[in-house]
């Protein structure tokens, strides 16, 4: 079973203007299918072709050399990508409840200051790469940045969130107005799945 793009659950057009139409048309069909095919080409024929995408990454140094660089950016590719579009909808933002807002408010001192410490992941990271959200192994969260499609799995961390900072997420709308993006972006999430991510990344997975 191949590795396929799973479809958004929601139009091309639906999260304007925050994000236009033609990014998502190109950020989905045409950057996350490149990342699917070349990961589907670097497995082919390996037993890696029938794990779980996070699961290859969790254990990343179990993958030949030959292959590794090739399944470290696209795995990476595919898994953040699949993340990426389903923690946003049409009609998001505002601010989590329950246990995700109370864990955000305990680590950071506020959401504002979560949101601020997410921007600025976002806006110093040089050259491509994402801004994240990551619990450990303990519950704690913590603002991380990775470079290129790096993922926090790689480095025994779960992404609760995830926003891309690849000029190919903003520059047709934003051009070089990283932080711009980066404010709008909020306009977007999908805060109940975040939370079912928190969820699933603290306990036992
Ligand atoms: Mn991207």
């Amino acid at each position: 079973m191949a590795f396929e793009v799973p479809s958004l659950s929601y139009d091309y057009n639906a999260l304007e203007p925050y994000i236009d139409t033609q990014t998502m048309q190109l950020h989905h069909d045409k950057h996350h299918a490149a990342y699917v095919n070349n990961l589907n080409n670097a497995v082919k024929d390996t037993d890696f072709a029938n794990k779980n995408v996070d699961d290859i990454l969790r254990h990343i140094n179990d993958v030949p050399d030959s292959i590794r660089t090739a399944v470290r950016n696209n795995g990476g590719g595919h898994s953040n990508h699949s993340m990426f579009w389903a923690i946003m909808k049409p009609q998001g933002g505002g601010e989590p409840t329950g246990a995700l807002a109370s864990a955000i408010q305990q680590a950071f001192g506020s959401f504002d200051q979560f949101k601020a410490a997410f921007n600025d992941a976002g806006v110093k990271r040089f050259g491509s790469g994402w801004a994240w959200l990551v619990v450990d192994n303990s519950g704690k969260l913590s603002v991380i940045s990775t470079a290129n499609q790096d993922s926090p799995l790689m480095d025994g961390l779960y992404p609760v969130m995830g926003n891309d900072v690849w000029e190919h997420a903003y520059y047709l709308k934003y051009q070089n107005r990283r932080p711009d993006y980066l404010a709008a972006w909020w306009n977007v999430v999908n805060w109940d799945e975040v939370a079912r991510r928190f969820q699933q990344g603290s306990s036992g997975r």
